[in-house]
């Protein structure tokens, strides 16, 4: 914890101590909305505002009004209904029509505080139940024209729960503790940490106006102005201080110096390379190679589809750290991949005289002692493997490169681990399939170094996919018969859905006796794979699917990352629905590898919500893991995608990605001026910038590099 305030020590106060709160509300609000200081209460925001001032009357009311506000006397209030269905309702009337209110939950306590006869201002969403307009679980008060009609500002409507309605602090009822939290705070008490020039160049109003405004505002322009200056400073300290990481990285990391391309690099180039090289791949080369020639570490995230040919790109670095005379590991997250991954090394590599070794958990002793006998002496050059890497007794004799493929699979710690196997820090290059969104990239990691490979080897196939109902299942297993026919290999894969692994088993099993009701020995073989087998079986069963001795591999998503296997290709998934997009679009790219037209199908139930619809529109509609990780970002938002999710740094109150990407955007340029102009935020105009991004540290963990 920091010591230092930024804010006035107020805004540190418990909650109970704000008047109107006390102890047992304090509780509450703790438990149902995590708001425990005043400071937390300020940064509860308004979902909407209402015009205390305008009061609809009922025969004015028309279905195009999604909320309204209107004030009449309650007639009369009855309970219908029976167990789920069971509702207090109550008919307000106001001299031009007739209402009603509807509680269903909560009913006791509406029933004893609400009277007959008296006058309420009800405000709440509208909606209609057998052609009658209802109001359910309307914000009600008691109606005091006076008072309606007294106040010169726009009544928010705060996020709120049933617990906390059910002790008077509905969405309406905590507008009263924010008002009282805003009287009792000065200009001073919230000091502005934005530099005067941005204020005046986006005219936005000073932080304490903007904290005002966006829960009392005067007119819908001030809380419009109020918001965007909000999100732009959670944007903006967000940029700075990912910039600052950086930077301070980039300061003070020493990093070995690959000062030359050599012989190995030039030799493999000109004449070993079996393709020529896409211009995305050799322009992340030359940032890589720029990067770990400046005597600083590199830290650097490679994102490529899959299928972008981002092996090459691993290997033309090795070669690199091997020219300037150190040695490069490669680690994957599977025995599987890292084998995948010597071989295909292995054979680039044969007429070099590079030597490059395999080190798993199941190297045998023997092999495993030579390994570590001529890394040690720095005769073996390059090492690929697995978590096998990072054992201790795994000793280079100079560590100048870690490249680590499919990166979610390993932790930050883990990485930080393989830095330790040398006196100066190799460099990193972490490679990923998970497209993220760039802006999103460039949110979340800004930290990091970023190459983007966006272009894909000419002549691909693209993959054709397609979606089916299950009662269709006899023509996707025929159509299957025919691939198999021509020499193919077909995947099927199953989700993990239930709660328990027991029973994900049990659905796999009768999937797989299934399809060997469609696939009967022994004309046609099937491996199965799933995360509970014994790793040598699963091996095995692995093996025997690549070396196409069976047909068909029945398996749980465990094959989700990186496996190749050429010939495969049909991708059938049953209940798509289940996956998300980035899991749908990984386990389609095991197909498409070969030479071969290929197929993924999607296999549903016919109950799909619109979601799981939308998912599957856009995996028929396009190969393009960038496309499809937009999609992902818009439907899940940002805080569910895979690899950013521990990160932190995208949870905003009140920005949003997507829809405040033109902020976003003019906070990333801004951040920019200043770490370029101020680097050290030494200047006297970005003073207060530097006193609040220090009192902010320690109270957020939000450094990524461990
Ligand atoms: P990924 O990025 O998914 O790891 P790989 O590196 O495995 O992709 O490459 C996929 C396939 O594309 C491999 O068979 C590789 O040999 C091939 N490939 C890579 N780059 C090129 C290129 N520039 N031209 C043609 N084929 C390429
Ligand atoms: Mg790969």
């Amino acid at each position: 914890m920091s010591s230092i305030n930024f804010d006035a020590p107020i805004l540190s106060s418990p909650i109970e101590y704000l008047k109107g709160v006390g102890p047992l509300r304090a509780d509450i609000l703790k438990k149902e909305l995590q708001i425990f200081t005043f400071r937390d209460l300020l940064d509860h925001f308004p979902l909407r505002h209402i015009d205390r001032t305008k009061i609809t009357q009922l025969a004015a009311v028309s279905p195009s009004m999604e909320y309204i506000q209107v004030a009449g006397t309650i007639q009369s209030m009855q309970v219908l209904g029976e167990n789920r269905g069971r509702r207090l309702v109550a008919q307000l009337k106001d001299g031009t029509g007739v209402l009603e209110l509807v509680w269903f939950q909560g009913i006791n306590w509406i029933q004893k505080n609400i009277q007959i006869g008296q006058a309420y201002l009800v405000y709440g969403k509208t909606g209609y139940f057998n052609g009658m307009l209802q109001l359910t679980h309307p914000e009600m008060e008691v109606y005091t024209p006076a008072k309606a009609g007294g106040k010169a500002f726009l009544e928010p409507i705060y996020p709120s729960t049933e617990k906390l309605k059910a002790k008077s602090l509905g969405g309406r009822q905590l507008g009263k503790l924010l008002f009282t939290l805003l009287e009792a705070l000065q200009e001073r008490d919230l000091p502005e940490n934005l530099p005067a020039r941005l204020l005046q160049e986006y005219q936005f109003p000073t932080r304490y106006e903007a904290y005002q405004q966006i829960h009392f505002p005067i007119s819908d322009p001030a809380y419009q102005r109020a918001l965007a200056r909000l999100k732009f400073e959670e944007l903006f300290i967000a940029q700075l201080r990912l910039g600052l990481i950086k930077l301070e990285r980039h300061r003070y990391s020493r990093g070995v110096v690959f000062s030359q391309v050599g012989e190995h690099f030039n030799n493999f180039y000109h004449n070993h390379l079996p393709f020529a090289l896409t211009n995305a791949q050799k322009r992340v080369l030359k940032e890589i190679r720029q990067d770990m020639a400046h005597g600083r570490q590199m830290n650097r995230l490679l994102q490529g589809d899959v299928g972008s040919g981002k092996t090459i790109v691993a290997l033309l670095s090795m070669l690199l750290a091997v020219d300037n005379g150190f040695q490069a590991s490669l680690m994957a997250p599977t025995e599987i991949l890292a084998t995948q991954h010597y071989q295909g090394l292995s054979a680039l590599l044969k007429e070099m005289p590079v030597k490059i070794a395999l080190l798993t958990g199941s190297t045998k002793a023997a092999a495993r002692k030579k390994i570590l006998k001529e890394l040690a002496e720095g005769e073996l050059h390059l090492l690929v493997g697995t978590h096998a890497l990072l054992e201790d007794p795994v000793q280079f004799r100079q560590l100048g490169l870690a490249i680590i493929d499919e990166q979610h699979r390993f932790g930050v710690a883990q990485r930080a681990r393989l830095w330790k196997k040398a006196s100066i820090p190799p460099h990193v290059l972490v490679m990923t399939a998970t497209p993220i969104p760039r802006t999103l990239a460039m949110t979340a990691y800004g930290d990091l170094d970023y190459s983007i490979i966006d272009e894909l080897p000419p002549g691909r196939q693209p993959i054709t996919t397609v979606h089916r109902f299950d009662y269709s299942r006899a023509q996707v297993m025929d159509f299957i018969k025919e691939e198999i026919q021509k020499g193919r290999q077909a995947y099927c894969i199953f989700p993990l859905i239930e709660e328990s692994e027991k029973l994900d088993l049990e659905n796999l099993m009768r999937g797989y006796e299934n399809i060997k009701a469609f696939f009967p020995e022994p004309k046609y073989w099937i491996s199965m794979v799933h995360g509970r087998m014994a790793p040598d079986i699963k091996e095995t069963n692995m093996q025997r699917f690549v070396q196409n001795d069976t047909q068909i591999m029945v398996a749980t998503t465990v094959i989700e990352v990186g496996v190749n296997v050429p010939n495969a290709s049909v991708m059938v998934i049953e209940s798509a629905e289940k996956f998300g997009l980035s899991q749908l679009h990984q386990l389609r790219g095991r197909v498409g590898r070969g030479s071969e037209k290929s197929f993924c199908i999607l296999l549903t139930g016919t109950q799909l919500t619109n979601e799981a619809r939308e998912r599957l529109k856009i995996m028929c509609a396009t190969n393009d893991g960038f496309r499809i990780a937009e999609k992902d970002l818009e439907l899940r938002g940002p805080g569910d995608i895979e690899g950013t999710r521990q990160s932190g740094m995208l949870n905003f109150k009140l920005a949003d990605l997507i829809k405040d990407k033109q902020w976003l955007d003019a906070a990333k340029y801004q951040a920019a001026q200043v770490l370029e102009t101020d680097p050290e935020l030494k200047r006297e105009e970005n003073s207060a910038l530097k006193f609040y991004l220090q009192a902010q540290k320690g109270k957020l963990a939000w450094s990524r590099i461990s």
